[in-house]
Order: structure tokens, then sequence, then C-alpha cells
């Protein structure tokens, strides 16, 4: 067990315990953080279901063997740790439950993870009942369909918490390979003379699912691709790839360097923005019959700054796409010499993010068979998750409860992030068809980059 932190939280209290998200994630993380000794504090449910505490750990255990399998140590602990409030979030009786089920805690963590539409009753009545006190709190996504209302949550959120006390998930920061880029950039003299305007010519993110909505239609239906992974997820890959280096490896520096990125990033133009649908989507359970939800997108954005004014960097997201890979191609300018021969791929950088995580640098060589040609090479490393690495989840909840802010967006990040997308969004332009497994509308060729469109290969 670490030494308990005077950050450490002293319980933690899961809003949305029956849902599907404390399903599949959250008591898998619970049962790993437990396991490698990062939690050991009172776990409280708090769902509308009428659920005696037998029947929450029946639902913990079936969570568990489900998915990645009961560690029976780990899993005795966390059933220990269990507790549960039934009540509906807007009855005031349920948070005075909660208030005797906390028990005295000075720190207790909630996390909020319940449909948007509850996040501010609850805090309201978090505030209104005192377990507010001393506490933090943890905001799932989405967070905010747009500015104002991302703007009207802080709002709520900051009368009641102080901004250190806000953590809002990106589960995605969590992943290793995302969070690792980091330490690629600047933990190495490699790519850092590289790593700018002078050498580079695009940035290119892909984000493919080969799957469709995958049940979630009358979410999807509300939410569209660029709400529900370009505007978070794949800007967070884009502050990595392009921040400058943090004075100190802290939250604070760290945190701005993104925002940095963000405030330099100019607002999405209309016309840098394609949007696209897949045939068949509309017949989908959940999606409405004229629906005009994008569930492809591909967007050219431009970053106002010293380093990268002039490079476009290009996101391409959706589903239904050929495969499903997280990917980024950094091409370099051709070299200003005869043996960069014009016809010859250009260099590149290849960073995957999974299904597998590599780090690819391309470059030309002569064909060992016949000196006149020249080969493109990939100098690689690559490596495949496996067991005992820690899960995303498992990261970002870890990390609140040990009180560092670093993985999770600030209250002027996820502003800036809306009003790069917002006006594009309200522009509401048109969305293409496409048919499945192919890389989106064929409208998207007119945003591709100077080389074009990458498209991994698994
Ligand atoms: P669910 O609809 O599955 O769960 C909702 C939870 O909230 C249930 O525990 C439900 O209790 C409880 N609840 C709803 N209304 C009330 C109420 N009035 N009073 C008391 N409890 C209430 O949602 P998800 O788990 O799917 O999603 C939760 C959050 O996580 C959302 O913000 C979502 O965007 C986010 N998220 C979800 C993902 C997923 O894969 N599911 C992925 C990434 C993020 P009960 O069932 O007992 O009524």
């Amino acid at each position: 067990m670490n030494a308990p932190s005077p950050d450490m939280a002293d319980a933690l209290v899961l809003f949305g315990a029956s849902g599907d998200l404390a399903y599949k994630k959250i008591f898998p993380s619970l049962q790993a953080l437990v396991r490698r000794g990062r939690l050991d504090v009172p776990v409280i449910g708090v769902a509308r279901s009428d659920w005696t505490l037998e029947q929450l750990r029946a639902r913990v255990r079936a969570s568990l063997a489900e998915h990645g399998g009961i560690d029976a140590a780990a899993c005795a602990r966390l059933l220990e740790r269990l507790r549960y409030v039934a009540g509906d979030y807007a009855d005031p009786a349920t948070f005075a439950a909660l208030q005797r089920e906390l028990a005295g805690a000075q720190r207790p963590m909630h996390y909020l993870a319940i449909p948007p539409a509850l996040f501010t009753g609850v805090i309201e009545q978090l505030a209104a009942s005192g377990c507010a006190r001393g506490a933090r709190v943890l905001v799932e996504k989405p967070f905010g369909r747009d500015q104002a209302s991302a703007a009207a949550l802080n709002a709520v959120l900051l009368r009641h918490f102080d901004e250190t006390q806000v953590y809002r998930i990106d589960h995605y920061l969590g992943k290793a390979p995302v969070h690792n880029l980091l330490q690629l950039r600047f933990g190495n003299a490699l790519l850092e003379p590289l790593w700018s305007r002078t050498y580079i010519d695009s940035v290119q993110i892909t984000m493919a699912e080969a799957f469709g909505v995958a049940g979630r239609g009358a979410f999807y239906d509300a939410t569209g691709t660029v709400r529900d992974v370009v505007q978070n997820h794949l800007f967070q890959l884009l502050c990595h790839l392009a921040m400058e280096p943090p004075a100190r490896i802290d939250s604070a520096s760290i945190r701005d360097e993104k925002v940095k990125v963000l405030r330099a990033v100019r607002t999405l133009d209309a016309a840098d923005l394609v949007r696209g649908q897949v045939e068949g989507y509309r017949t989908e359970p959940g999606v409405a019959a004229g629906s005009t939800t994008e569930t492809f997108a591909a967007l050219r954005l431009w970053i106002d700054n010293w380093r990268w004014q002039g490079v476009p960097f290009h996101i391409r997201a959706g589903k239904s796409l050929p495969i499903t890979c997280t990917e980024v191609l950094v091409r370099l300018r051709r070299a200003p010499s005869a043996y960069a021969h014009a016809d010859a791929p250009v260099n590149h950088v290849r960073l995957r993010i999974s299904p597998d995580v590599t780090l690819a640098l391309g470059a030309n060589t002569i064909s060992p068979l016949d000196d006149t040609q020249v080969v493109p090479v990939e100098m690689l490393f690559s490596h495949c998750p496996g067991a005992g690495e820690m899960d995303a989840y498992e990261r970002v909840l870890g990390d609140a409860a040990h009180g560092d802010q670093t993985l999770f967006a600030r209250v002027d990040y996820v502003e800036e992030a809306w009003r790069i997308v917002d006006p594009a969004l309200a522009a509401a332009t048109p969305v293409h068809a496409y048919a499945p497994l192919s890389w989106g509308p064929v409208e998207a060729a007119a945003l591709a980059p100077p080389l074009g469109w990458h498209a991994p290969r698994i």
C-alpha cells in the first residue's frame, strides 16, 4: 500500500453505480487500483435502483468476471469497502443518506458517472447537503455540447468547488501511448530538432473504427463524431503533438502548455470541415429517420504560433471505416538535394496509438538489388499492450484519488476546445453519404493534405 498522502481521497462516491460505464470500466479499474495498493478507502455507490448492498456486490462480481477477471484477494477487499445508497438524485434525502454513509470523511471524491443532463442537479445537491465540503468532483464526458453549455456547467461547478477540486475526465489521456507522447518528445533529443515548421510539412491524426454505433444509436445520434472524439480525445493528441516543453513536470506547467496550443489554433472554418454519414446509419435503433448527424469527420486545422505557422494539421475520424486504428503521421519536407527523388516518398514519423503502439521513422535507401532504385524503409519500434499494463480508467481514477490533475481537462482548456469547433458545428454543413468500410465520403478529398490522406494498415 502506498503511504497515504495528504492529497489522497478518503472516500470514493460513485454516482451511476448501477450504470453501464460502472459495469464495463469502473469496477474493473477499482479492482486493479486495490490490487496495486493505490486505493483503500470506502467506495459508496449511489443510484436509483432499489438494491441491497449484497445486490451491488453481486453486480460488481459479475462486472469483474465479464471484464478482465476476478482477482480473489483484490475483489474481496473491494467488496468489503463497498457501501450503497439507493435514491433519486433529485431527492435531498438521497444526499442526507450519503452524508451519513460518508461518516466524517474529510476528502471524499464524488465521481459523476451519470448522464450529463444530471450533472448540474447532483452538483447543487452535493453543495446543499454539505457533501461538497473538502471534496473533489470527477465529471464524466461529454463536458457540454458547445461552448455555451460547457461554460454554464463550469459556472455551476466553480460556484461550489475550487478549480483544484474539479477533475474533468477524458479517459483518452489515461491511455499509455497518449500519455507517453510527452516522454517521447521531451525525454529524447531525437525528434525535437525536426519538430517544427522548418522540417515538418503536415501532421495527420486518424482515428478509424471498423464498427458502427454498436447499440448506442440514441447517444451517438445526439452527439456525432466531432463531439464524440474530435473536440476531446483528438484535440488532446493534437496538444501533445504540438505543445512546447513544459518548464516543470507538474500538472500546472503541463496544462498551461496545452492551453497555449489551443489558444493558437484558429477557429475552424466551416470550409475546413467535411462531415460524412455511413449508408444504413439512419435505420440503426435509436437514430432519427432523417438524421443529419455525422459518423465521419475530416478537419483541417491551423496553429498560428512560431513553431507551427503554415503547417496543416489534419484529423480524420469515423465509424465503419476499413480498420480500427488510431495513428499519427508526421510528414517531413523533402530534402533539398539531388538524392531526394521527387517521386520517392518524403520521410515521416509514424506514431500508432492503437491497437498496437508503434514508433516508426520512414526514410529512403537504395535497393540492395538495384542501385538505381530508391526504396522506402521504416525503422520501427512496436509493442502490443499486454497483461499487467494499466488501463486508461485505472490511471485516471488513481490519479484523481491521489490529487494529481495532470490528466484532466482544465476549465480554460475545455472552453478553448469548444471555441475552435463551435461555429463550424453551428453552420450545419452538409453531411455526405459514404459506403461502409470505405475511407469516408469522396468530398473529403478536397481537404486532403499536400501528399494525400494517409490510410493506416494493420
Ligand atoms: P447509464 O444510463 O447506463 O447509467 C446511468 C446511471 O445513473 C445509473 O446508475 C442510473 O441509476 C443513474 N441514474 C439515472 N437517473 C437517476 C436519478 N434520477 N436518480 C438516481 N440515479 C439515477 O449511463 P452510462 O453508465 O452509460 O454513462 C454514464 C456517464 O459515462 C455518461 O456521462 C456517459 O456519457 C459517460 N460515458 C459512458 C460510456 C459507456 O460506454 N457507457 C463511455 C464513456 C463515457 P439506475 O440505473 O439505478 O436508475
